[in-house]
């Protein structure tokens, strides 16, 4: 018997769940700008919605925008007083980003931030803010310290999702030291033993890390 692989069953998922408008309109702009096509997939994005909607969380903050994909989908779970703050490194990204979410319907309850994600961090702890739902998907050197700065930030019981925390199951190879993966593993081993979080770690899509900070 021929089992298909992940390949195949993200094609089938893709199909049974279609890009609506709003996320078929970021597809195609980060195509037309030639951006890199890393969008979360459409069962992942769908998934971030509902995590949302779960949590309650009324503050959600995002690390890494791309054109809004995600966002998007995080700010489909909010209720109608919610706000998505996200930090994005390159101007012309965030901008299209607040594009996309402005024509989504969701311009006025979000706030893109502009600039090394490790400096708006920092400011935002500074402002003294608080966040309910945290998705750290961005620069992957930089996740363990993305992640101590989401536990300063967050409110008690908050939920904290990592994408790509598997990097294509390099972090679990011990012939591979580079510096991705060194930080990965790194991010990965804190969720495990750190007494503030209870989470877990999923062999879906890149590597799904999904965990609470304990109230
Ligand atoms: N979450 C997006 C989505 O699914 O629609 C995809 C994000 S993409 C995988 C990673 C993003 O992180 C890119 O837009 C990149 O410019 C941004 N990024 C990379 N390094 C960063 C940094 N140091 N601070 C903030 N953003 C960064």
């Amino acid at each position: 018997e021929r089992l298909l692989g992940p390949e195949e069953m993200e094609r089938y998922i893709e199909e049974l769940f279609p890009p609506d408008p709003d996320l078929r309109r970021v597809l195609e702009g980060i195509r037309e700008r030639g951006m890199p096509e890393i969008s979360v997939p459409t069962g992942y994005g769908r998934l971030l919605t509902l995590l949302v909607a779960m949590s309650g969380a009324s503050q959600v903050l995002e690390i890494g925008a791309l054109g809004g994909y995600s966002g998007i989908c995080l700010a489909r779970g909010l209720a109608p007083d919610g706000r998505l703050t996200s930090l994005e490194l390159l101007p012309e990204y965030a901008e299209l980003a607040a594009a996309h979410l402005e024509a989504a319907g969701f311009g006025g309850r979000t706030e893109y931030r502009v600039g090394d994600a490790g400096d708006s961090l920092e400011a935002l702890k500074a402002e003294g803010r608080r966040f309910g739902f945290f998705f750290i998907d961005a620069d992957k050197g930089g996740y363990p310290r993305y992640l101590d700065a989401a536990i300063e930030l967050a409110e008690p019981g908050a939920v904290i999702v990592a994408d790509n925390t598997l990097l294509r199951g390099r972090v679990a190879d011990p012939a591979r030291t580079g510096p991705s993966v060194l930080a990965m593993r790194e991010f990965n081993r804190r969720l495990a033993e750190d007494p503030r979080l209870a989470g877990t770690l999923l062999p879906a899509y890149d590597g799904l890390a999904v965990m609470r900070v304990k109230g």
